[in-house]
C-alpha cells in the first residue's frame, strides 16, 4: 500500500474513532439528561406522597392523567389513565364517574384559581376540598399540562359555618338572634317595596310568672317549645327571629291579604296553647300577637312601631290573643 493511502486510511479511523466517541457522549449527554428529568420526576411524587397531598396532572397532547396515590384514593380513580377523555365521556362505574366530575370541574376552572369542590366520600361522609389548578405551557404558549392541587378543608369550613350560626343565631332556641333579624327583615323590606308582607310580633303571656313559679330552667323549655310551636306554623320563606326575652317575631314576605294574615295569627295563638302544655313544658303557657300589614316602601322602625302596637293591643285585650293593625 502506497504511503499515501496509508495515511488516507490512518486519517479515516481517526475521524471515524472521533465521531464515535462524540456520538457516545452525545448518548451520554441525553441519558443523563433523560436521568435528570425522571429523578425531578421521582422527586416530585416522593414529595406528593411524604407531604400527603392531593395532586393531579392532566397531560393535554397524550390525553393522560395521572393522580397521586392518595389522590386516587380519595377520588375513587385509578393512579394512571390514558384516553382519560374517553374514560369520561363512557365510564357507567358510578363512583368513578364522581372522581372524574371532580377532576373535570377543576380542568374547567379559570387558570390558576381556587375553587372548592365538595362530594360524598366513599364513607359515606360529606367532604369539602380546596382546589387550586395550574397550566403549565411551553415557551411558544403551547398547553402541556395542567395540574390539580386539592387540600381537604372540611374541619375549617364547618367551623366557619359553626362561627357565622354561633354569631347569627340565638344560642337558646336556634332561631335568629335580634341582630340577625332585624337585618333580615331590613333586607326583606327593601327587597319588597311593593308592600305585599306581614310582620307578625308575639310575647309569652306572664313569663315572668312561669320562672318565678316554676324556675327558669322550666322558662327556658317554654322558650324552645314555643319555637317549636312556631316554626310548624311558619314556611321555609318566612324569617322567625328572637328579639329578645321572651319576644319573636316573624316575617312575612309575600302573602295574599290581611285575611291571611289573621289565620296566620289565629294558628300561632293555637299552636304556642298546644304545645305549651303541662305534660310537654311543665305549665300552660300562652302567647299574645301582633300583625301588620306592610306598607309600600315602609323601613324596619315604621313597622316595628306599628306592630308592637297590635302587640301591645293584644295585652290589653286579656292576651292568649291577637290583633291586626292597619
Ligand atoms: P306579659 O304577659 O305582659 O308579657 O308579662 P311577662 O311576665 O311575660 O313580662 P315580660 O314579657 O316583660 O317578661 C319577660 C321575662 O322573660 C323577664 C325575664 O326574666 C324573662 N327572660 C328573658 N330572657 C329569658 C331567658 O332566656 N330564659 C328565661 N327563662 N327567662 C327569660
Ligand atoms: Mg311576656
Amino acid at each position: 500500500m502506497s504511503p499515501m493511502i496509508q495515511e488516507f486510511a490512518a486519517s479515516g479511523w481517526l475521524a471515524a474513532v472521533i465521531l464515535g466517541m462524540l456520538l457516545m457522549m452525545a448518548v451520554a449527554e441525553i441519558w443523563h439528561e433523560k436521568q435528570l428529568i425522571r429523578n425531578t420526576h421521582d422527586r416530585y411524587w416522593w414529595v406528593l406522597q411524604a407531604t400527603n397531598m392531593y395532586l393531579f396532572e392532566y397531560f393535554v397532547d397524550g390525553d393522560e392523567m395521572m393522580l397521586s396515590e392518595q389522590c386516587a384514593k380519595l377520588l375513587g380513580l385509578p393512579n394512571h389513565m390514558y384516553q382519560f377523555s374517553w374514560i369520561m365521556e363512557r365510564t357507567k362505574d358510578k363512583k368513578m364517574r364522581r372522581g372524574l366530575r371532580c377532576i373535570q370541574q377543576v380542568i374547567h376552572a379559570d387558570p390558576d384559581s381556587v375553587t372548592q369542590i365538595e362530594f360524598t366520600r366513599t364513607n359515606g361522609e360529606h367532604a369539602v376540598y380546596r382546589v387550586q389548578n395550574h397550566a403549565f405551557r411551553s415557551n411558544q404558549g403551547h398547553l402541556i399540562s395542567i395540574v390539580g392541587l386539592l387540600a381537604d378543608v372540611t374541619e375549617e369550613v364547618s367551623a366557619e359555618k359553626a362561627l357565622r350560626s354561633r354569631a347569627e343565631l340565638d344560642g337558646l332556641t336556634g332561631v335568629y338572634n335580634s341582630g340577625t333579624i332585624r337585618y333580615l327583615v331590613e333586607t326583606g323590606l327593601r327587597d319588597h317595596p311593593e308592600g305585599k308582607g306581614a310582620f307578625v310580633m308575639l310575647d309569652i303571656d306572664h313569663f315572668k310568672g312561669i320562672n318565678d313559679t316554676y324556675g327558669h330552667q322550666t322558662g327556658d323549655k317554654v322558650l324552645r317549645h314555643l319555637v317549636k310551636a312556631l316554626q310548624e306554623v311558619t314556611r321555609s320563606s318566612d324569617l322567625l327571629g328572637r328579639l329578645g326575652g321572651d319576644e319573636f317575631c316573624i316575617y312575612l314576605p309575600e302573602i295574599p291579604d290581611e285575611a291571611f294574615l289573621d289565620g296566620f295569627c289565629i294558628r300561632l295563638n293555637k299552636a304556642a296553647r298546644h304545645m305549651l302544655t303541662p305534660d310537654r313544658v311543665g305549665c300552660q303557657g300562652t302567647i299574645s300577637v301582633g300583625g301588620v300589614m306592610v306598607h309600600p316602601n315602609e323601613d324596619f322602625p315604621s313597622v316595628y312601631s306599628r306592630v308592637d302596637q297590635a302587640l301591645y293591643e293584644s295585652k290589653s285585650r286579656g292576651r292568649d290573643t291577637h290583633s291586626i293593625l292597619p
